[in-house]
């Protein structure tokens, strides 16, 4: 979502006429910010005192995202380095303010690094309807609105006239979308979007344990636009943390759906969200998630401590009374038993064949992109794959986050 509406601002600050430029060149500084954990927003205060040392006169700091929806009355008293606050999404009085101090006409454009264009983010639902007692998100991005269906085909087919090849439509809960006219929910939506001509593929993310709907999951089985891969955060795999944190459901709903959308798509790519160390986790608790890592073979997991969010339930409710040193073994332990997990499951790709999506160069000038079960794909003497070409690719070697093969070219789409 953060990187949604950096791609969003940045689009809006280009066809104004600015450039992106190195810091030591620039004259505004625009941070968009995390709060989700302690360390994201620790992250944002220390760049910040960094900045006092670039802040002249000339130059302006802008801080956006979701620390101003939090932290924007401290910001403002604390940093008097920083020139603007500016709400998420609210960005025509900014640029403005921009306009009347800066001739920004001039100037060398540089070449857009990393600004292919090849997948489109689309926001379809903003904020979040649900309470998750350790969740931030709500208070700073505000109750559920979701875009008119007419609204997101039309950015979607927008984005792909200009050269986009995959979008990707986003949501807190994406599974909760319901199109405000009457058209139906994320199932139809998917069913609109796929359809768009020259629309190579189509992601969604983040779904939701409890609002996850079967008819969306038959709709991906059926495509050969939607990508076979579901974003579905667990959190615990243990019934009464779920209930602690008010997720809505328990680890018996999360296995069903899983096993159907294994079902349906037996080589899906299944990515999910832990949190360890959260009030009241007990080891027994704790082992509990560590069997459904084993049970579940996730693709990947994003592991986290609990950190206490000022403004949430649990913050203010539960005592964080898992020790910090405690917390951070239970991590240590679930990322090595993932690694070993990942490392094993992405093995089972090597020998096969897969598609996919060119969207850069790496390090190496090796093309690298995605295949459709989402997993990184490194390309070894590739040929001439350019960014946005569909390719197909046999499956060399692998490590626990990629793929790396050769290109096929006989089944390849020649490149553009
Ligand atoms: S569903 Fe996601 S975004 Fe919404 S409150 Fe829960 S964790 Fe936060």
């Amino acid at each position: 979502m953060n990187s949604a509406d950096s791609e969003d601002l940045a689009r809006r600050l280009l066809a104004a006429g600015y450039h992106e430029d190195s810091l030591e060149r620039a004259d505004i500084a625009i941070l968009n910010t995390c709060v989700v954990r302690q360390a994201s927003e620790d992250r944002v205060y220390s760049r910040l005192h960094e900045l006092k040392e670039w802040k002249t006169a000339e130059r302006t700091i802008a801080v956006t995202g979701c620390i101003v929806g939090k932290e924007g009355d401290v910001l403002r008293g604390r940093f008097p380095q920083v020139d603007a606050v500016v709400p998420i999404g609210e960005y025509e009085d900014f640029l403005a303010s921009l306009e009347a101090r800066y001739d920004y006409s001039q100037g060398e454009a540089l070449p857009q690094a990393g600004r292919t264009g090849i997948s489109h983010y689309v926001r379809v639902i903003q904020g979040c309807d649900h309470n998750c007692t350790f969740c931030i998100v709500p208070k700073v991005r505000g109750r559920e609105r979701h875009v008119p269906m007419e609204d997101v085909v039309a950015e979607c087919r927008q984005a792909v006239a200009d050269g986009a090849r995959e979008v990707v439509l986003l949501g807190q809960n994406v599974d909760d979308y319901t199109d405000p006219t009457g058209r139906g929910g994320l199932a139809n939506l998917v069913r609109e979007v796929e359809r768009i001509p020259g629309l190579k593929r189509l992601r969604f993310l983040t779904s939701h344990p409890q609002d996850l709907e079967a008819e969306l999951l038959e709709v991906m089985a059926a495509s050969d636009v939607v990508c076979r891969e579901l974003q579905l955060p667990v959190q615990s795999g243990d019934d009464t943390i779920l209930k602690r944190m008010a997720r809505g459901y328990q680890m018996r709903h999360y296995r069903a759906i899983v096993d159907q959308a294994r079902t349906l798509m037996p080589d899906i790519g299944l990515v999910t969200d832990i949190i360890v160390g959260f009030p009241g986790e007990s080891e027994a608790a704790f082992q509990n998630t560590r069997a459904l890592l084993e049970e579940m073979e996730f693709d990947v997991v994003h592991l986290a401590m609990y950190s206490p969010r000022q403004g949430t339930f649990a913050a203010s409710r539960m005592e964080d009374d898992v020790p910090h040193e405690e917390k951070l073994r239970r991590l240590n332990d679930l990322l090595a038993l993932q690694r070993g997990i990942a490392a094993r499951k992405t093995a089972r790709w090597i020998g096969r064949d897969v598609e996919v999506l060119i969207e850069g160069l790496d390090e190496l000038n090796r093309p690298y992109g995605r295949i459709r079960q989402g997993k990184r794909a490194i390309v070894l003497r590739s040929g001439d794959a350019a960014p946005g070409q569909l390719i197909q690719v046999r499956v060399l070697q692998a490590t626990a986050g990629q793929v790396l093969g050769v290109l096929n070219p006989a089944k390849s789409e020649p490149a553009a």
